[in-house]
């Protein structure tokens, strides 16, 4: 199998599933008893909080475990419009969100909120006038992701946090494609709430986690126990609390060498279909996108004709559209940089991870070589 599907989700490192195996296993405490084995236990979850914390240059009690970027989008967005009511009920937004957060703004919406879609240029990108021109007395927060998981364009969220921050309003980033293989800083970017998943970075899936600035304004999750500073009660799943420390530590170590070496072979998928298919399109910001991700339009057949082709040769890729109700629905991402349905329909994204090698990416222009000829 010739996997290019990283931004769908990556393969746990070994050593990831050995330390949750380890959790599973012979570590089963309780972290909240009372006993020797339970409080070792209890230390080893809050060094893991404190290992992911200083990954994003944030203070240990600012990270709590949810069980993935979905419920850390839909908590953020929830609660956090919710602290600047006295402010007003107008959210700001792109166009090109991921589900979890345009299904929470548009929630939003029916509870009264105002929400601003801006548009984005035909490689994704916001334009930084539109957002400042957007910004209304009665904002209260803005939500914008760090990178995008169809395009990989990555937004100026540096810039983005300061002009919130400006104007005294709250901003998420759902960083959900970007935590684990570009840097983060949460001071340094004005960031006030960050979803993250660790399954995006060769750990374990139904594991992410929200930071969140200034817990004491922030409106608990579920009502419980005290686990998680009491915003998100409930045992703790130590094994994947412990698998998402184990990824994030080697994503320290190879996050710098990974980004390099996966964004040149990129390069390398990029060159050849552009030599090899006439009319082939690449979709994308050439001066600030994720290492891996590879957006392309093809000519004249369907994304689905092509992925079953790569399919049938082992390559798994994805296509730029989802399937919805029976449908296939071209993505509100490809829409939105201005493609007709039809070029959606023919658009195929890669994402290239850690164990992709040279040869594979060989492999794969050999077969749209042969589809092509
Ligand atoms: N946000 C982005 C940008 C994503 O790519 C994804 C997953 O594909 C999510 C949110 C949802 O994350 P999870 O699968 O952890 O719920």
């Amino acid at each position: 199998m010739i996997y290019l599907d990283h931004a769908a989700t990556t393969r746990p490192e070994p050593s990831v599933v050995e330390e949750m195996i380890s959790f599973l296993s012979d570590n089963y405490m309780n972290p909240s008893s009372f006993y020797q084995p339970a409080v070792r236990t209890r230390m080893q979850v809050e060094k893991a909080r404190r290992t992911i914390a200083e990954f994003i240059n944030a203070p240990y009690e600012s990270i709590v475990f949810t069980s993935g970027g979905t419920e850390s989008d839909n908590w953020a967005i929830r609660m956090g419009a919710g602290i600047l009511k006295n402010k007003g009920k107008h959210i700001i937004t792109t166009k090109i969100e991921h589900p979890a957060v345009l299904n929470t703004v548009r929630f939003m919406e029916e509870q009264g909120y105002e929400v601003t879609y801006l548009d984005v240029d035909k490689t994704g990108l916001i334009d930084i006038e539109n957002l400042k021109s957007a910004i209304r007395k009665d904002t209260a927060l803005i939500s914008i992701m760090h990178a995008n998981n169809e395009l990989g364009t990555i937004q100026p969220i540096k810039e983005i946090g300061a002009i919130a921050h400006e104007h005294d309003i709250l901003f998420h980033t759902d960083a959900v494609q970007t935590f684990g293989h570009i840097d983060i800083d949460v001071n340094d970017y004005c960031i006030d709430f960050l979803s993250a998943s660790a399954h995006k970075l060769y750990g374990p899936k139904g594991i992410g986690l929200l930071y969140i600035r200034n817990k004491n304004e922030f409106s608990k999750l579920l009502f419980g126990g005290s686990q998680e500073l009491g915003l998100r009660p409930g045992t703790e799943n130590v094994a994947d609390i412990m698998g998402f420390c184990k990824a994030v530590t080697i994503a320290k170590d190879k996050m710098e060498d990974d980004a390099i070496r996966i964004n040149s072979l990129r390069d390398e998928l990029k060159s050849g279909i552009l030599n090899i298919v006439k009319g082939a399109v690449i979709n994308e910001n050439d001066r600030c996108h994720l290492p891996g991700t590879l957006n392309v339009t093809f000519p004249d057949v369907s994304a689905e004709t092509i992925l079953i082709r790569l399919d049938m040769n082992g390559i798994c890729a994805s296509a730029g559209s989802a399937c919805s109700a029976g449908a296939i629905e071209p993505s509100h991402v490809l829409m939105a940089i201005g493609k007709s349905e039809d070029e959606a329909r023919r658009t195929i994204r890669f994402s290239l991870g850690r164990e992709n090698t040279r040869d594979d990416i060989v492999k794969t222009l050999k077969v749209l070589e042969d589809f092509y000829r």
